[in-house]
């Protein structure tokens, strides 16, 4: 499901198992579904056509974090890049490394401030919205909510690394997340401990291609609309929430080393580690305290 492995480990009975995890799975196709405008009916489809549309629902939700991490980041995450993004093709079968012009003209369509403030989109607008740095996140929150709703006490739920753990394990005071070396993604880097949390993470080794030794990632500077070369090869973000988590983390990974860990720092409950191109390790100074512990490898 979107794009990626989605696992969910759940402590509950027998009996509501595998109705709870059937329930959040059905609520993450539908928040996918939803955010990926493939149907011509969908809102964000007919936005990108210029109808006029209102925004409301899961999509209005969305777009709230959206939002708020891009004014936050000036821009670094930018929820309007879909042209620009369609073009480089990551997560289709053929992607490609389209041409300068091709950029620029998708680019003219981009832009976070000309998202209106209410969420009511009026005609000849136009925006392309893709929402796949951020989506993940909110349907990762919504499938545990959907859990919990259920009766499941605790749990896991973890789409491709965007994930979120709620209760207690049994036994057990942390729950470990491994965090992935870029350099050998087959490999931790480190280990989270945390609580309740959410835990995202961006990083040019997860969707890429390479031409004449260099590698274009997926995740792109809105500046240029070209891959982001911000002196980062992975972000990891913690947060209450998966949405916001994962919305972080890719803004994070666009600003780089100083101004992405200024953003963690001043964003109230976020916490993260971001690895470096020469493989250092920086962690906010919220870690260590409050319930979050990295150890590296
Ligand atoms: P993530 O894997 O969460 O870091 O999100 C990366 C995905 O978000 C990409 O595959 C694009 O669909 C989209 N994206 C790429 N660059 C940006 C950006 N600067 N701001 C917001 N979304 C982006
Ligand atoms: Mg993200």
């Amino acid at each position: 499901m979107m794009g990626t492995l989605v696992e969910v480990v759940l402590y509950a009975d027998k009996e509501t198992a595998p109705e709870a995890s059937k329930q959040a799975f059905e609520r993450m196709l539908v928040v996918e579904r939803e955010a990926h405008a493939s149907e011509e009916s969908s809102p964000l489809y007919r936005l990108r056509k210029g109808e006029g549309v209102v925004i409301e629902g899961d999509l209005a939700l969305i777009l709230e974090v959206a939002m708020k991490v891009s004014r936050a980041s000036a821009g670094a995450f930018d929820p309007t890049l879909g042209q620009v993004v369609y073009l480089w093709g990551f997560g289709r079968e053929d992607p490609r490394i389209p041409g300068p012009e091709e950029i620029q003209t998708a680019m003219k369509n981009a832009g976070y401030l000309g998202v209106p403030e209410e969420q009511c989109c009026p005609e000849g607008l136009g925006i392309w919205f893709e929402l796949g740095g951020v989506a993940k996140g909110y349907a990762v929150d919504e499938a545990v909510r959907t859990l919990q709703e259920a009766g499941v006490r605790a749990g896991i739920m973890n789409a491709g690394g965007d994930l979120r753990t709620f209760g207690v394990r049994p036994g057990r005071e942390y729950w470990n997340i491994g965090v992935q070396d870029p350099e050998n993604p087959q490999e931790l880097a480190g280990v989270l401990k945390v609580r309740e949390a959410a835990v995202a993470t961006s990083g040019d080794y997860q969707r890429f291609l390479e031409k004449d030794g260099i590698r274009y990632h997926h995740i792109l500077d809105p500046a240029t609309g070209y891959p982001a070369r911000s002196g980062l090869r992975g972000t990891t973000v913690i947060a209450p929430d998966c949405a916001t988590a994962d919305a972080l983390a890719t803004a994070t990974f666009v600003l780089g080393p100083e101004r992405g860990l200024a953003l963690l720092e001043g964003w109230d409950d976020a916490e993260g580690v971001l690895i470096t191109n020469d493989g250092k390790i920086l962690t906010t100074s919220g870690i260590g305290e409050g319930g979050i512990k990295f150890e590296k490898r």
